[in-house]
């Protein structure tokens, strides 16, 4: 039997029949793999790590998305960092925003997510309201004169060409690219298995946003099953609206999901303290030499 596994963590791993290889090549920035599962349809893997697979994309792709632009409300300008195999630009397009760039630094994902996952950009990349730059995403948001009301970041993990996506320069650049009311959204891994990334995030985003929130998405193919996310706003208010608000722009604009509805997103940020980054553990300094970036956003209130 044909099997990938994928060795992301040193004492457990995740392993998938394959049962059709159906491409590997090197990119200019990172090894692919595409085959199918009977259980998950065709995956994608870029380094050795399972990207999304036909069956659970939405899952990851909705959450990012519809967090975000829900609890925003009104975003027109959306920037999405990475995010090559169009999931997420899908998700966004749900939403009436005027314009969509999005940034992905390799165009043979985006190639080859079309050829071989159709369904998951659906069409999108030949929307009208969206500009597509291939490139780096640090240098975008250094460079760019655009201001946003939604900045997601879809990239993958901090390791290769995702790396400088988890810097605190990156996300205080991004920070300035926002309008009055801006949001931004990112995945930060699986927490149980790496609870330091989601903290070190969290710490990171807190210098540069008022309120910064985990919150969860099961999705069955990424290691351990558990997805973090981090919402970073204005007031943790803002991140989470009631239920109420919440509802009445769900049925507004009455988006096709498969798992995102409004009761979803408050319950999302319900952490068990296991994954709630807490204070005395907020010790990830970029500079070894500099004190740790304090996160008071974190400290705050999380009820409402
Ligand atoms: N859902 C996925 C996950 O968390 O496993 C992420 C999927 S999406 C395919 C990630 C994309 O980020 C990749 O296509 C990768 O090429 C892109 N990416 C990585 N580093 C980047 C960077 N520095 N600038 C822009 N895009 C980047």
């Amino acid at each position: 039997m044909n099997v990938f596994q994928e060795k992301l963590y040193e004492h457990h791993s995740q392993v998938f029949t394959m049962d059709a290889d159906l491409y590997r090549a090197r990119t200019k920035f990172q090894d692919v793999l595409i085959f199918e599962n009977r259980l998950f349809g065709r995956v994608l893997v870029l380094d050795g790590v399972v990207q999304l697979t036909e069956r659970d994309n939405h899952i990851y792709h909705e959450m990012i998305a519809h967090v975000p632009l829900m609890a925003h409300g009104a975003a027109k300008r959306v920037l999405i960092i990475g995010g090559g195999d169009g999931g997420t630009l899908k998700e966004v397009l749900k939403h009436p925003v005027e314009r969509v760039v999005l940034v992905e630094i390799d165009d043979d994902v985006i190639e080859l997510s079309k050829r071989f996952f159709p369904q998951v950009s659906d069409g999108a990349f030949e929307d009208r309201r969206v500009t597509l730059v291939i490139g780096h995403g640090v240098e975008y948001v250094t460079q760019t004169e655009e201001k946003f009301d939604a900045v997601i970041v879809d990239s993958t993990d901090p390791i290769g060409p995702g790396e400088q996506l988890f810097t605190k320069a990156f996300y205080e650049l991004c920070r300035n690219l926002l309008r009055p009311g801006g949001m931004i959204a990112l995945q930060s891994g699986a927490p149980f298995y790496n609870p330091e990334q989601l903290e070190s995030v969290c710490s990171r985003l807190a210098c540069s946003f008022d309120a910064v929130r985990p919150f969860l998405a099961p999705v069955p193919t990424y290691a351990g099953g558990m997805l973090a996310l981090v919402a970073g706003g204005e007031g943790h208010k803002a991140l989470r609206p009631p239920i109420e608000t919440l509802r009445a722009q769900f049925d507004r604009l009455r988006p096709n999901t498969g798992y995102y509805t409004p009761e979803v997103h408050r319950a999302a940020f319900t952490l068990v303290p296991a994954f709630t980054p807490a204070p005395t553990r907020l010790a990830q300094p970029e500079v070894p030499s500099q004190p740790a970036p304090v996160c008071p956003a974190l400290y705050a209130s999380h009820h409402g």
